[in-house]
């Protein structure tokens, strides 16, 4: 391959974004080596004149360790510019529930663990609260939280289409890992990052959806739960809680 079809190949992927799966920055003057990718060691390059999805990374024998360790030290996207701890996920490996929210806020930011905030706080008594009510023995640790981005937006602003794509691949990754009975998707980011879609919340709560084989159940974030006015959400989330934990423990 001659070095102008290099160059050629590199930008179309900087069109496509995901430039930072390279370590070293593309330029004319320095064109990394094709053959050396720092994420994903098997990629094939596409020919430039064809549509490409972006790669998938997920080794065979995957494990939480394992992509935990390929997400490193992260500057694949802007997000890593603010960060002060990246949050990875926390709760039980083998859990067959999973919760996905948007991305860390402050507190989650602060302390490398998602939901600990005030939304976590709520998360935990909608775990808790309907597995207590509805006879179901399981505790926040039981089931396993993580986030579409593993850093927190600036000024929680709702992840970009990049960002998402980027660090979607180690939620898809760490999802594929755990192969849970069933997925709770936190909100519309979370949604639109599993399910694809550009339906909001009100549309797809309360019906299963899925996420390659496994079952999603879509429900409010519970941070729109905490504004004061959404009382009947509030109701409908419980409800949806209800329905997925039945599922995955009855
Ligand atoms: N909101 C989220 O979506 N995730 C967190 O971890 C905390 C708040």
């Amino acid at each position: 391959m001659t070095q102008d079809e290099v160059r050629r190949r590199l930008e179309f992927y900087q069109d496509l974004g995901i430039k930072t799966l390279y370590r070293r920055p593309v330029s004319a003057g320095s064109v990394p080596p094709v053959d050396q990718p720092v994420i994903a060691p098997s990629l094939e390059l596409p020919p430039v004149d064809r549509p490409v999805t972006i790669p998938s990374l997920e080794p065979p024998g995957d494990s939480l360790l394992k992509i935990l360790e390929d997400i490193g030290d992260c500057s694949r996207c802007r997000l890593h510019e603010g960060r002060n701890r990246l949050v990875f996920g926390s709760g039980n490996e083998q859990a067959k529930l999973v919760f996905v929210g948007e991305g860390p806020g402050a507190d989650e930011d602060a302390q490398g663990l998602p939901f600990v905030g005030r939304a976590g706080q709520l998360l935990t008594q909608m775990i808790e609260g309907t597995a207590g009510k509805e006879g179901i023995p399981i505790k926040r640790g039981d089931v396993y939280i993580c986030n579409v981005v593993k850093c927190r937006p600036p000024e929680n602003r709702t992840p970009q289409p990049d960002e998402m794509e980027i660090c979607g691949q180690f939620l898809a990754r760490q999802l594929q890992a755990i192969r849970p009975k069933a997925i709770c998707a936190l909100g519309s980011t979370a949604a639109k990052a599993l399910l694809g879609t550009k339906d909001g919340v009100t549309r797809l709560r309360g019906k299963w959806q899925k996420w390659r084989d496994i079952p999603v159940m879509v429900t409010y974030h519970p941070s729109y739960l905490l504004r004061p006015y959404n009382q009947n959400a509030k109701k409908e989330a419980w409800e949806d809680l209800k329905m997925v934990l039945h599922y995955v423990y009855d």
